[in-house]
């Protein structure tokens, strides 16, 4: 289930549906999803689709992970050192970004699904992420700027806070919507307070939603 095979069966899917940075693709293949599911589901893990990670919350699909990293990555025109992300959930997308960027700071709203993405990115050896259990909508600010921000979450505006936090030409990728979400590209016009939104696709995220829960 974990086999080579199904990994590479996964990668050919990416490709298929248009994922063409082969950076992105190659850490996709190399990182073990089935290790960000419970055991019962780890089975389903190489496969196209989105898993329940408990808490009324969900595991990206991989197609929509591979998408918006490699968006963020061209947006920014390939490097990218400093990257927020909102919404750990499991630690899945962290885990691929923190190998194609330099530092991560992962915000979480459920304490426990931040504890339990912590102890997992750590058995990967993956030391170039912090993560924090708040309010994601409003960003790291203490951490911040972020020359990119991926949210994982759906608001029905795009928060200003993620906006200002973006570093001179950083670059934000978020789903936007309630029913019907795009996801969108917004890219700080240099230095200035401007800001140029783009419209991608059309996607199916779990809510942005506010406070913590313990
Ligand atoms: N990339 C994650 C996606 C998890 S689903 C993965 O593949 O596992 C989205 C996550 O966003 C959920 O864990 C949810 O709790 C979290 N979330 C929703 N609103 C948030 C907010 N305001 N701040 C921080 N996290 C939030």
């Amino acid at each position: 289930m974990t086999s080579l095979r199904t990994r590479e069966r996964l990668i050919q899917r990416l490709m298929d549906q248009g994922v063409s940075d082969y950076k992105v693709l190659d850490v996709i293949r190399s990182t073990p999803r089935h290790l960000f599911l419970d055991e019962a589901l780890s089975h389903r893990a190489y496969e196209d689709s989105s898993l329940p990670i408990g808490y009324g919350q969900t595991l990206s699909q991989p197609y929509v992970v591979a998408r918006m990293t490699e968006v963020l990555l061209a947006a920014a025109g390939g490097k990218l050192s400093r990257v927020l992300e909102v919404g750990t959930g499991s630690g899945y997308q962290t885990a691929v970004l923190a190998q194609l960027v330099d530092q991560v700071f992962s915000v979480e709203r459920i304490k426990p699904l931040q504890d339990k993405a912590r102890q997992r990115l750590r058995e990967l050896g993956l030391r170039n992420v912090q993560l924090t259990h708040a309010d994601g909508g409003f960003g790291w600010p203490s951490m911040g700027p972020f020359d990119g921000i991926l949210s994982a979450a759906a608001p029905q505006f795009v928060p200003d806070e993620l906006k200002q936090q973006l570093a001179p030409g950083g670059v934000l990728v978020i789903p936007v919507g309630g029913q019907q979400q795009y996801l969108h590209l917004v890219i700080r016009d240099g230095d200035s307070d401007r800001f140029i939104t783009q419209e991608l696709e059309p996607v199916k995220f779990v809510p942005l939603l506010s406070g913590t829960t313990r």
